[in-house]
């Protein structure tokens, strides 16, 4: 590992082969030192690459990387930008407003001195797993034998976060249990969790919500740790869960994975103590760290309205430090912070890294998941809200999800390699089948990631999941809930449904050889069964059938299975009733069907009856 002149290990990833040489070059050649920037709230891909004087096929490559699909000439928010030009050695300074005449001025480079004033900081944990299993018992037990003892009449209190002290060691918990508040968070851009800890109750064992939670993790890139909880109860089996645990490819260290599981008794306490040590472990692999100097950067984890205090967020402090009186915007809302109250219910000034603080003095509610800016004055910080506010259509453009056709495209131009998948089926088995089914897709250009693949409905942690991921969601004999096809729809998530296993293999290998296009999409109108093949003078063959369900329109395509296996697919010819020639057909209603260019019917033949979309 490269060290730079302070000695300190360069934190940066070696740049991709085709980064070109130059400035950016340079700046990405592992050194720590870093340039500043300067980008409006809303950045296009292509401004950011001139910015850096990066080839936009590298950045778009590194926003890849970060799970973020954006085009040349989309819109990213400045988070996100910030996340790649780091990459490059750069850092971003909110356009004009920001950093002004505060605590440092905005300098076009930064001095070997400005990144000396790095140090370690707290890691923040989330607790995640299936209800029930103890999270929020585990999260009251950590808090109540580590908080920092406080002066008499301190009251701790509930603010989304908060911090305990570990023999010297800080660690800070999201308060917030469950893998919905740490995906929705996600969505909004917001990464705020270093370390998951994945809680599995001994008595029983890995549950449908545990797997889920274990997927939202990955596809974070978030390392876990694990709490095999409830080991006091009767009936409980620590080895059993390590054993599931395994199944989901989470091998645990003793028997030569990399996975801390813990033992613990979340309400007896027992265990609790190595699960901390494990934590700090994690997080020293991890490295992780801050600059307190600088001037703060955050994000929100919650916000309620106060009768008494009017708009109260809580908000993790990820880097830098955070004053009272200084003006901040945290999405569309903005103030100067009037106060702040940290989570042991005192007063404070000032919060540093990974501290959890409650602010109070905002114009209204932000989002949990809102980055949190400090800008030089209140004027500024004024100013770019109302930017934000103008910039969000094209924000909401850039974050919303990406179609099937979106990644086809983008695998055909190059700039795509990856098709992100979450995978629902109706049973177990039908998942076997589709994930051998999709596993056999992979090309060399593209490739398939099943983020998550589960049985049953395609609910709204699926579809946050996708918005977080930018995944398309695929659903085989299974359907939406009504509340997940809300959001799906106000997010542009690409939730597309299947009953037959070769058309989803099949739209899936189009995309990945960036040939999928949404015109040919298929809508099925209904089926209808052979029961009888009749030969018929100068026509050759017809089917005799029955409609099945749905309806037969004259004109509509015909998928002819035998068995499961499709023999022909191509357009109808004729469609009669009797002996007269109809414009349609409805369910329980039999007819005789003749197709174009096929004659070969068998009895009990299956009939998908189609229509493409666009297309006839
Ligand atoms: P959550 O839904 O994951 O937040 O689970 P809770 O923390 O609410 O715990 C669910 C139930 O399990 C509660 O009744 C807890 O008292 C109980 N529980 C949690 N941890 C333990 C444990 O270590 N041992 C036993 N015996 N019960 C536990």
């Amino acid at each position: 590992m490269t060290t730079d002149g302070n000695g300190k290990s360069a934190a940066q990833p070696a740049p991709s082969s085709t980064a070109r040489g130059g400035r950016a070059g340079q700046a990405a050649a592992g050194t720590a030192v870093q340039r500043d920037i300067r980008l409006p709230s809303v950045v296009v891909v292509s401004q950011l690459a001139e910015a850096m004087d990066v080839e936009p096929v590298d950045v778009i490559k590194r926003l890849m990387r970060n799970g973020v699909m954006a085009a040349i000439n989309q819109a990213i928010d400045v988070q996100t930008a910030a996340q790649v030009a780091a990459f490059f050695g750069f850092r971003v300074l909110a356009q004009d407003t920001a950093t002004r005449g505060t605590r440092r001025q905005g300098t076009a480079t930064a001095s070997p001195e400005e990144t000396a004033n790095l140090t370690g900081r707290a890691p923040v944990v989330t607790i995640l797993g299936h209800v029930d299993h103890g999270k929020t018992t585990l999260l009251d037990t950590i808090r109540k034998s580590n908080v920092v003892a406080k002066e008499a009449g301190g009251i701790t209190q509930h603010i989304g976060a908060y911090k305990v002290d570990y023999r010297s060691n800080p660690i800070t918990f999201l308060d917030t249990p469950g893998h919905e508040a740490f995906t929705a968070m996600r969505a909004r851009g917001a990464q705020a969790t270093d370390i998951a800890v994945l809680v599995v109750a001994a008595d029983d064992g890995v549950m449908p919500q545990t797997v889920e939670a274990l997927d939202h993790a990955r596809a974070a890139k978030v390392p876990i740790v694990v709490a095999i909880n409830k080991v006091d109860k009767p009936g409980s089996d620590t080895d059993r869960a390590k054993r599931q645990l395994s199944e989901q490819g989470l091998l645990p260290e003793e028997w030569g994975g990399d996975t801390i599981m813990v033992p613990v008794s979340a309400l007896r306490g027992d265990g609790a103590e190595d699960l901390l040590e494990s934590i700090l472990a994690v997080a020293e692999i991890a490295e992780l760290k801050a600059d307190p100097t600088q001037l703060a950067r955050g994000v929100v984890i919650e916000a309620k309205m106060d009768k008494s205090r009017g708009p109260v967020a809580t908000v993790l402090v990820q880097d830098g430090t955070l004053q009272v009186s200084q003006a901040v915007v945290a999405g569309e809302r903005w103030g100067r912070i009037k106060a702040m109250v940290s989570d042991g219910g005192e007063r404070v000034k000032e919060a540093g890294p990974s501290s959890p603080v409650e602010i109070l003095g905002l114009d209204g509610l932000p989002q949990a998941g809102d980055p949190i800016l400090v800008l030089a004055d209140e004027r500024g910080a004024k100013a770019l809200v109302e930017e934000r506010r103008r910039a969000q259509a094209a924000l909401r453009a850039a974050s919303s999800g990406l179609s099937l056709e979106d990644v086809a495209a983008g695998i055909r131009s190059g700039q795509v390699q990856e098709l992100p998948l979450i995978v629902k089926c109706d049973v177990q088995g039908s998942i076997d089948a589709v994930r051998s089914g999709l596993e056999r897709l992979s090309m060399e250009t593209a490739h398939i990631r099943i983020l998550h693949a589960a049985a049953g409905t395609i609910n709204e942690s699926d579809v946050l999941l996708a918005t977080a991921s930018k995944a398309i969601i695929v659903g085989f004999n299974t359907r939406v809930e009504p509340g997940a096809s809300q959001i799906a729809d106000q997010r542009g998530v690409d939730v597309r449904l299947y009953n037959i296993i070769y058309r989803l293999t099949e739209e899936m290998e189009a995309a990945l050889r960036g040939l999928f296009k949404e015109e040919a999409r298929e809508v099925v109108e209904g089926h209808a069964q052979v029961r009888q093949v009749f030969g018929i003078p100068r026509r050759g063959r017809v089917a005799g059938c029955q409609v099945v369900d749905g309806l037969i329109r004259r004109g509509a395509s015909v998928r002819v299975l035998r068995k499961g296996e499709v023999v022909h697919t191509g357009p109808m010819s004729s469609l009669r009733r009797f002996k007269d020639d109809v414009r349609e057909v409805t369910q329980g209603f039999e007819c005789g069907l003749g197709l174009e260019g096929f004659s070969d019917f068998q009895e009990d033949d299956m009939l998908d009856i189609f229509r493409l979309e666009g297309g006839y």
